[in-house]
C-alpha cells in the first residue's frame, strides 16, 4: 500500500494533502490519515503506485502560498513530504473536528472535500459489503 510519510508536516497540512490526493485520484483510491503517514486505500481497486500519487502531491504543493515550506522526496517506493519550516509537536496533532467543508467516512476515516464524492464512497463501502 503506497504511503505518504507527513511526520513533519502540520495535522492542518496532513488533512489537506489527503484530500487533494484523493480529488486527484478521481475515485480510484482514497487517502487516509494514519497517523503520521497519508495512506493510499483504493478498497477492492487495483494498488495505486507511488508514481501516481506523486505528480499529484507535487502539483498540490506547488499550487500552495506556502509551496516553498515543503520538499516532496521520492524514490519512486516511498514518498515523503518534508517541512523546511519546524512545526511544533501541538500542531502537528490532526484535530478532532475537521475543518468546514470536509466529511470523513465513519468506517476508514476517509477525509472527502464534498458531500458528492462522500455519498459516492459510501455507496462503494456498500458494494463491497454485498458480495
Ligand atoms: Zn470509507
Amino acid at each position: 500500500m503506497t504511503k505518504v510519510d507527513c511526520s513533519e508536516l502540520s495535522g492542518e497540512t496532513k488533512v489537506a494533502i489527503a484530500v487533494a490526493i484523493s480529488n486527484g485520484l478521481n475515485g480510484a483510491g482514497v487517502a487516509l490519515l494514519d497517523g503520521n503517514n497519508i495512506v493510499i486505500d483504493t478498497l477492492s481497486g487495483p494498488e495505486i503506485e507511488a508514481d501516481r500519487v506523486e505528480p499529484i502531491l507535487r502539483s498540490y504543493i506547488s499550487g500552495r502560498e506556502d509551496a516553498s515550506a515543503y520538499n516532496v522526496e521520492s524514490d519512486g517506493q516511498h514518498i515523503a513530504v518534508r517541512s523546511t519550516v519546524p512545526v511544533s509537536p501541538r500542531a502537528k496533532r490532526v484535530g478532532d473536528r475537521l475543518p468546514p467543508g470536509l466529511l470523513q467516512c465513519p468506517s476508514c476515516g476517509a477525509i472527502m472535500a464534498s458531500k458528492e464524492s462522500y455519498d459516492d464512497h459510501l455507496r462503494l463501502h456498500d458494494l463491497i459489503r454485498g458480495f
